[in-house]
């Protein structure tokens, strides 16, 4: 059945999800604060609004994918918030990946007014969202998720309930603290076979097929050159900012502080992320953190 809906933040990853959600036949109506963002999605069939609220004010469900917290705060609860701006019943999934007491805080404030609100942040980065693939996990009632489900389907594979509001973002900081700890592993070894006079394609096809085999193998190999259609293959532009990264880097050291959990593998990589964004990495893709270790004649 044909749904309305509003998506708000149309980059890397939200332009392909929104654009993936007319192409499953979906009404959508769109706004990003970057005009040609709009424009490009439009392009392929979306309706155009000027604002946040315009757009949210008719639609059945407002899906934001927004950089960071306070652009998700600003987005629902300041001055011009969507929450009271929508209808009565409306379904708001943020996915974004912010901290969980945010995520509450906005769960809270929506559910109060009788609306339904999913946190359900993804994975699979920008190639899963151009195919249409990605990982959503999601957190909030067991109504709200089955309501969000069908929605997140159009975009998504892999749809996992973690639990209640603040579960997704949670499970997220979780797994993309493990990815910044192995693309950073992944970069260090594969720069040791080649000061080792190894060709980073072979090293790479021999880690594929041996117990070093993870996903930024699989799909992201950070070395210029060795994979197609990836950001290293493209000057390390599209894909996951390395402020991104390190954004996601400091909930997940937030999170570890508040329950004592030691994450020192975590922290490493959480240092090598800084020196390499402040180094001038900043809107780079994360992959890049590969020449941090690259040697230079
Ligand atoms: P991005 O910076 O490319 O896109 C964010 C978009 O939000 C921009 O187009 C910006 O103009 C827009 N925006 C900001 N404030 C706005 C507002 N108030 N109203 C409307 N639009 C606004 O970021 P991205 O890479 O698309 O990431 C979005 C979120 O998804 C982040 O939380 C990120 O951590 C997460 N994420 C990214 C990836 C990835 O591979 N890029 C993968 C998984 C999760």
């Amino acid at each position: 059945m044909l749904t309305k809906i509003a998506f708000i933040g149309l980059g890397n990853m939200g332009g392909p999800m929104a654009i993936n959600l007319v192409k499953s036949g979906q009404d959508v109506t769109v706004f990003d604060l970057v005009e040609s963002a709009v424009a490009s999605v439009c392009k392929e069939g979306a309706k155009k609004a000027d604002s946040a609220i315009q757009a949210v004010k008719d639609v059945d469900v407002v899906v934001s994918m927004l950089p960071a917290a306070a652009h998700v705060k600003a987005l629902y609860l300041g001055d011009n918030g969507i929450i009271n701006a929508s209808k009565p019943n409306t379904l708001l999934i943020d996915s974004s990946t912010i901290d969980a007491d945010t995520a509450k805080l906005i769960g809270e404030a929506v559910t109060s007014t009788g609306r339904a609100f999913v946190d359900a942040p993804v994975s699979g980065g920008v190639a899963g969202a151009k195919a249409g693939t990605l990982t959503f996990i999601m957190g909030g009632e067991v109504e709200a998720v089955s309501q969000a489900t069908p929605i997140l389907q159009c975009m998504g594979k892999n749809l996992f309930h973690a639990g209640s509001t603040g579960a997704g973002q949670i499970a997220k900081i979780c797994n993309n603290m493990l990815l910044a700890v192995l693309m950073s592993g992944t970069s260090e070894a594969l720069q040791l076979a080649i000061d080792n006079g190894l060709d980073p394609k072979v090293m790479s096809d021999i880690m594929l097929q041996s117990s070093g085999c993870n996903w930024t193998l699989e799909k992201y190999n950070p070395c210029p050159g060795v994979m197609e259609g990836v950001p290293a293959s493209n000057n390390y532009q599209g894909g996951f900012m390395v402020k991104l990264m390190n954004k996601d880097l400091s909930l997940a050291m937030n999170a570890a502080a508040v329950t004592g959990s030691a994450t020192p593998m975590a922290s490493a990589a959480q240092n090598l992320y800084r020196l390499h964004q402040n180094r001038g990495n900043a809107d780079k893709d994360f992959s890049s953190i590969f020449t941090l270790f690259e040697r230079k004649p």
